[in-house]
């Protein structure tokens, strides 16, 4: 029993050098990182649920590391936000999706709304504003075409000053998503205290992890059914089954995105994807 123990101890012991020891690493890179462009726009469409057309994109980073490869959000995220190299890093990211933009628009075609997403660092950080108008400018494009994606934890602590701010953002016209809504535990606070426009609701928190499905459907039912009230539109995301798309028809349910529809994919292959009228 003692080997055992032991050995048990060495492989966590290990996991867990090996872990911070990619923390430090990914940390001692990201400055270098960005200077490379390393980090990668990558787009995962958004579809209209009664016709299956693209209506827009939510923004999503990606760190192409030379020699780890493919780096997705989730291990460097944290990191990011812990020293706030997320500041520089979603600005990196915003001006992409504002050169995005500029450029499609440049060819002649209509514009299609980005989301972006806004980590609670930067609702604390009094440049958000003006970081955001001075691409908006820079790149001459209309903030309609870009949307920003927030987490309720983020207004946990002081609403009032928050919604200054969310207001201000929604005065000059851009779109305010409240991101994995209800996932908190002030979701309703959240609805009635901040002049958001419309819901985001992740599929995977309702039906994963959860030994009664049917539960989870009447819960995603009455919160379509409650947005609606509130004129607000509802994007459900993480889906990924026909069965799921039909319940969210059949519940009248408008927006949704989900490997059922697209992977996020880079901003290339998405610019390839919206020539195809068919699919927009
Ligand atoms: P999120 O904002 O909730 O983004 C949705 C996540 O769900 C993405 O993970 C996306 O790839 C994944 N997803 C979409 N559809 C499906 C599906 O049908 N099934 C499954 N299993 N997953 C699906 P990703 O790209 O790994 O991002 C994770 C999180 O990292 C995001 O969650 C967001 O909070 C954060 N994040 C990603 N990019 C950025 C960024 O540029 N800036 C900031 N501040 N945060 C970001
Ligand atoms: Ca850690
Ligand atoms: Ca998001
Ligand atoms: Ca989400």
């Amino acid at each position: 029993i003692r080997g055992n123990y032991l050995d048990d101890y060495a492989i966590y012991h290990d996991s867990m050098r090996d872990e911070l020891l990619l923390e430090q690493e990914l940390i001692n890179d990201m400055e270098l990182a960005l200077e490379n462009r390393e980090f990668k726009l990558y787009l995962q469409p958004q579809c209209n649920l009664a016709t299956s057309k693209i209506v827009g994109a939510e923004a999503l980073v990606r760190w192409q590391h030379p020699e780890k490869g493919l780096i997705l959000p989730g291990k460097f995220i944290p990191l990011f936000e812990e020293n706030h190299f997320i500041l520089k890093l979603d600005n990196y990211i915003w001006e992409e999706c504002c050169k995005f933009l500029r450029d499609w628009v440049n060819g002649g075609n209509v514009p299609v709304p980005i989301s972006v997403n806004l980590s609670r660092i930067h609702l604390c950080d009094s440049g958000l504003y003006d970081r955001l108008i001075f691409l908006i400018e820079k790149y001459d494009i209309s903030p309609a075409w870009i949307d920003l994606e927030i987490m309720e934890s983020a207004y946990a602590d002081d609403t009032g000053y928050l919604n200054q701010i969310v207001d201000r953002l929604r005065n000059y016209g851009f779109t305010i998503l409240l991101d994995d809504f209800g996932r908190g535990y002030s979701s309703l606070s959240t609805l009635k205290d901040i002049n958001a426009d419309a819901l985001k609701l992740d599929m995977r928190f309702l039906t994963e992890a959860s030994n009664n499905k049917d539960k989870g459907r009447d819960i995603l039912e009455c919160v379509v059914y409650m947005a609606k009230r509130l004129h607000m539109p509802v994007l459900v995301e993480g889906v990924e089954t026909k069965e799921q798309v039909d319940f969210l028809r059949k519940i009248n349910c408008c927006y949704a995105q989900g490997f059922y529809y697209y992977r996020p994919m880079a901003a290339q292959a998405f610019q390839q994807l919206l020539k195809n009228k068919d699919l927009v």
